[in-house]
Formats: structure tokens, C-alpha cells, sequence
């Protein structure tokens, strides 16, 4: 069967618009605030003749501080039982938090691929020196995307691709 992809991250980091930019179509649900139930979040993707299933874990995401951990935890889990790949991402915007930090650290726990994606880099010339703080999670280099205006997607997908 064709391998597994999982989009693992806080809530508002762009893991639904992510999606839908992997998938090529509007499938799962964006909004502003966390706490959103979506019908849909598995995609099949095609990329240079290769297949895979897009999962993206949101699911109903807290819209409490104190449930986020407990919640991404719980989706990192799921992530490392049923994916072949990882996306994990993060918002350059927001730089890295703690949160980011205990996630990372049990993805890599994992030994699973995982693809560290900074999402919100809008403008690579303007947010590329906030980009490399990411290093500091420790699993692997930095990829700069922009969800919502598809930078940097064709080149994520290379790198999930090339995973398999
Ligand atoms: P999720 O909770 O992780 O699924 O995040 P969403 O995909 O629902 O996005 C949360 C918010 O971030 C929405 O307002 C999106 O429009 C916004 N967003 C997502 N990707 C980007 C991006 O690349 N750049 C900017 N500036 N905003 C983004
Ligand atoms: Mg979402």
C-alpha cells in the first residue's frame, strides 16, 4: 500500500492550509482560531509518479492552552504509529516555543523521517535569519515554506518523496 505522511504541529501553524497546498485541493478546513472539526483529512497525493497519503492530525484541536500539549502529544503519537514520513511544522512567526521542543524531542525518539517544515515565510528575504533557530530542535535542517502563497511546496514534496 502506498506510505503515510503526517502533518504534526501546534495549533495555527498553517497544518490545514499545508494540507490542502500538498494536496493540491481545499480539503481540510482553515481558520483563524484552533478548535475547528473538519469531515476530511486524508488526501491522496501524487508527486513526480510517486503516492502517498496525506494525513493531517489537527483533527478537533484544543482551543484551551492547557490541553495543546497533552493534545499534540497524543498527535505525534498517532503520527509515529501510522506514518512513514513526518511533516512536522512550525510558525516563524510564533519562533520556536516549548511546545515545539517536546514534540521534537519525541519525533526523534521515534527514529521516523521527520521533515522539519517553518511555515508563515512569506517573504524569504525577511524571515529566512528567524528561520534558523530551528535548528535548535535538533531533528535535522530547517525547510522554509508558505502554505497559504505555496512557497517552498515543490520542494517539500521533493523532500518527502525522497523519503520513501
Ligand atoms: P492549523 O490550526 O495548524 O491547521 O492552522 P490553519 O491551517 O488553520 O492556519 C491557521 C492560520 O494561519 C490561518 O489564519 C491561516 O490563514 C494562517 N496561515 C497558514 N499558512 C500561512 C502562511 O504560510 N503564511 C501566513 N501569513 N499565514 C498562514
Ligand atoms: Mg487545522
Amino acid at each position: 500500500s502506498k506510505p503515510v505522511v503526517a502533518i504534526v504541529g501546534r495549533p495555527n501553524v498553517g497544518k490545514s492550509t499545508l494540507f490542502n497546498a500538498l494536496a493540491g485541493e481545499k480539503i481540510s478546513i482553515v481558520k483563524d482560531t484552533p478548535g475547528v472539526t473538519r469531515d476530511r483529512i486524508y488526501a491522496d497525493v501524487t508527486w513526480l509518479d510517486k503516492e502517498f497519503t496525506l494525513i493531517d492530525t489537527g483533527g478537533i484541536e484544543p482551543d484551551s492552552k492547557d490541553v495543546i500539549l497533552s493534545q499534540m502529544r497524543d498527535q505525534a503519537q498517532i503520527a509515529i504509529d501510522t506514518a512513514d514520513v513526518i511533516i512536522f511544522i512550525t510558525d516563524v512567526r510564533q519562533g520556536l516555543v516549548d511546545a515545539d521542543s517536546k514534540v521534537a524531542d519525541m519525533l526523534r525518539r521515534s527514529k521516523k523521517p521527520v521533515i522539519l517544515t517553518v511555515n508563515k515565510v512569506d517573504s524569504f528575504e525577511k524571515f529566512m535569519p528567524d528561520v534558523y533557530e530551528f535548528y535548535n530542535l535538533g531533528i535535522g535542517d530547517p525547510h522554509p515554506v508558505s502554505a497559504s502563497s505555496r512557497l517552498g511546496i515543490g520542494d517539500l514534496l521533493d523532500e518527502v518523496i525522497a523519503e520513501f
